[in-house]
């Protein structure tokens, strides 16, 4: 007898993303053996992981997937700027400008956001967390941060005072007092290193999605890739654009949900590095790479930089594709560049 097992879901993530993953599991058709689909969810840094994985039985999944999140929680660890004795905090604090060995992850992520930076003219900053630290507190208490206290932050803030040696692996933060904030690029990192822990218990086919940034490996058996569905603008609404992903990755930046609403002007919790202020004017930043490291931070980067600049900038990265929705004077405006097409999920 022909057996079918048939998948769908559709999760809208407290990020910006919307997967839907539609999957069909034949024993006749497939030569592997029969798989079945399993979701894991854990709420790590400060968003909900979810990790969806075909395998052939539950023991298997759920040892995968609880390796996979403590590999995440031993990067929060590491990460976090809301724990104070993570590495990245008491680096922050301690080394006083010294150079100071670190840890490969943290090494790793420094190292593609330095790159980031680089190609974004700065665009991208994580020394940007003395300023992301007065708009966390415009956040609370509904009030414009001070602009004197703005002004005085961003002389903490130059990526180019983040001194990386890989021969050491050291970091030497130059100007003292930085204050290092990886919330642009962690959880691509951190995605990216769950599935890879399900790679190396044997998950070829898995998704890890960390709110809007989703890394996918092997797509579920008998569908060319992973449904993905971009989030609209407007929160209300279900995705109408979607994509079909397989071991790559996908990010999407903005101000969805993480704003605050100033005198009814929205600020995004995105900072431009060059003025200190919270974005203004709804945006939605969808970036497709090979690994959600890069989307992640790019995702950011071009929030940032807009959507002209950041339509040139996309196209000159090798394997790179984006969805940029900007509001505008004259509405919303929605490009995309020249490969994007070849992601758009196909009936
Ligand atoms: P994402 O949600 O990935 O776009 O990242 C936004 C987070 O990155 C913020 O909550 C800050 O922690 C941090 N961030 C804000 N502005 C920047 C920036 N210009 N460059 C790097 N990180 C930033
Ligand atoms: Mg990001």
């Amino acid at each position: 007898m022909q057996k079918h097992l048939y998948f769908s879901l559709l999760i809208i993530f407290s990020g910006l993303l919307g997967v839907n993953a539609v999957g069909q599991v034949s024993q006749l058709a497939c030569h592997e053996p029969a798989l079945t689909r399993f979701t894991f969810t854990e709420p790590h840094m400060g968003t909900t992981f979810r990790i969806v994985l075909f395998a052939k039985n539950e023991l298997t999944a759920k040892k995968a997937a609880a390796a996979a999140f403590t590999r995440i929680a031993e990067l929060n660890r590491i990460m976090s700027d809301y724990q104070d004795d993570s590495e990245l905090m008491k680096l922050c604090k301690e080394s006083k400008g010294r150079r100071t060995e670190v840890s490969v992850d943290l090494f790793k992520v420094l190292e593609q956001a330095e790159e980031v930076s680089r190609l974004s003219d700065g665009a991208f900053d994580v020394s940007i967390g003395p300023v992301v630290r007065l708009w966390r507190k415009a956040r609370r208490t509904h009030e414009m941060p001070d602009a004197a206290a703005i002004k005085k932050a961003l002389e903490l803030v130059d990526y180019r005072k983040i001194r990386l040696d890989s021969k050491g692996r050291t970091v030497q933060l130059l100007l003292i007092g930085m204050m290092l904030d990886l919330g642009g690029i962690a959880k691509g990192y951190a995605a990216d290193a769950a599935l890879e822990v399900l790679r190396h218990d044997g998950i070829t086919r898995a998704l890890v999605a960390a709110g809007g940034d989703i890394a996918v490996g092997e797509p579920p058996p008998d569908a060319p890739g992973w449904k993905i569905g971009i989030a609209p603008l407007e929160d209300s609404k279900d995705p109408s654009e979607f994509i079909s992903l397989k071991n790559a990755a996908v990010s999407t930046s903005g101000d969805l949900h993480q704003y605050v609403e100033i005198t009814g002007k929205r600020y995004s919790h995105i900072i431009d590095p060059k003025t200190g202020s919270g974005l203004t004017g709804r945006r939605s930043v969808t970036i497709i790479a090979a690994n959600c490291t890069t989307t992640d931070a790019w995702a950011t980067a071009i929030c940032v930089v807009g959507a002209e600049r950041g339509l040139k900038m996309i196209e000159a990265q090798k394997g790179m594709a984006g969805l940029l929705i900007f509001e505008t004077a004259k509405g919303i405006q929605t490009t995309m560049s020249k490969n994007y097409v070849n992601y758009r999920w196909k009936q």
